[in-house]
């Protein structure tokens, strides 16, 4: 037998006390005993979106809540901007481009956030643009996007809103909806909610409903209209995932218990102690720009091929760690510390991919990566 770890940027492990309570048996959708879970849940995804809006909750994959947030808040011949600096920015285009948004990419090159200025600049060049969509955590290539700033500029006009993809973002750092003024808020269940695949959640403000109440696009299974209804009433529109719904009534009761603010703290103290163990070695970051607090990219050793690198963590290991998508595919490798994850993962983690880089011929002092994780994580 052995032993397996999960530390790759979704699925992420899920916490013990959400695994028993899913394996009790269904509860019907319909009855009492399900309203009950369900107003727990809506009153505590507000705490977790740090929110009042209504948290809109669909049984899918995260992109099911993506495609939504278009086909329900634009209308034909609509214009929109679509950050696109990695897969998840693609993703943002192509829906657009699927539901024939006139939708505009800002490039940015793999490793780097966008410029607030950027934005501002297509803004004020087409003052038609309807939406901004972006990531906040660019999972793929481990770069988180300057949302609190990006917000700020979007929020000054009347007519455009902001949608923030934060599936690897919320729940790992700090985006505080109201505060920030984010019109919209996507996140999905197998990230940092700890969760299986299977539920995607979004969070419109007043303005973004406004949006709503136009748009005119094609939709049916996502409505979001008709889902904010059922939910006022503790139902779902159609079946939901009962037990993820279920477990993420215990999830987001063990989120409160730690305290968001710990959470987040939780976070960074890994990310830190992950990015030092891995420039111990030798290793370069892969982000230019500041990294998401979610995972760690960095560059193979050169002429070390990063996918032999996951392969063998995985096959001799039982680790898994992902690799790098597109362009830098057998590049980079993706560590990561978000949900379920402690300080222990990081040590199992450094500790494997010592080994690993040794055998495949990389020459340092071994226990160098450790030890700067351990003074990171224990400070001594
Ligand atoms: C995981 C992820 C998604 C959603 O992908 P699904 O496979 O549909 O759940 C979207 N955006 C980002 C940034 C992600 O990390």
């Amino acid at each position: 037998m052995q032993k397996k770890y999960l530390l790759a940027p979704g699925p992420t492990p899920v916490p013990e006390r959400a695994l028993a309570e899913m394996a009790l048996p269904i509860i019907h959708h319909r009855a009492p005993e399900y309203s009950v879970v369900l107003q727990e849940v809506r009153d505590n995804l507000k705490y977790l979106f740090q929110t009042k809006n209504e948290v809109l909750i669909f049984t899918s994959s995260g992109t099911g809540a993506m495609e939504g947030c278009v086909s329900n808040l634009l209308s034909k011949g609509d214009r929109a901007i679509a950050v696109r600096g990695g897969k998840f920015g693609e993703r943002w285009f192509d829906i657009c481009k699927a539901y024939s948004v006139d939708v505009q990419a800002i490039d940015v090159e793999w490793g780097h956030a966008v410029s607030p200025k950027a934005i501002e600049d297509a803004l004020n060049k087409d003052p038609k643009i309807k939406a901004v969509y972006i990531q906040a955590s660019e999972t793929s290539t481990g770069v988180y996007h300057p949302v609190k700033e990006i917000a700020e500029i979007v929020k000054k006009r009347e007519n455009t809103i902001l949608i923030v993809d934060a599936i690897t973002a919320l729940g790992v750092v700090n985006i505080p909806q109201d505060e920030w003024g984010i019109d919209v808020v996507v996140t999905g269940s197998q990230k940092a909610l700890m969760l299986p695949p299977g539920l995607a959640f979004a969070s419109l403000n007043e303005k973004a409903w406004s949006f709503v109440e136009k748009s005119d696009l094609p939709k049916y299974y996502f409505n979001f209209k008709k889902e904010k209804k059922s939910l006022e009433k503790n139902q779902n529109a159609y079946t939901p995932n009962v037990q993820l719904i279920v477990g993420l009534r215990e999830i987001l009761k063990e989120i409160k218990e730690e305290g968001l603010e710990h959470v987040f703290k939780r976070h960074a103290n890994l990310a830190n102690a992950t990015r030092k163990a891995v420039q111990a070695l030798g290793l370069k970051l892969y982000p230019s720009d500041e990294p998401s607090n979610a995972l760690t990219a960095a560059w193979a050793p050169d002429g070390i091929d990063a996918g032999k690198i996951t392969k063998l963590i995985r096959e001799k290991y039982g680790i898994t760690i992902a690799g790098g998508q597109d362009a830098v595919k057998g590049k980079i490798f993706r560590i990561a510390h978000l949900g379920y994850a402690g300080c222990f993962d990081v040590i199992t983690v450094i500790s494997a991919l010592e080994a690993v880089l040794k055998e495949l011929g990389y020459k340092f002092e071994t226990g160098t990566g450790l030890k700067a994780a351990q003074e990171a994580l224990f400070g001594n």
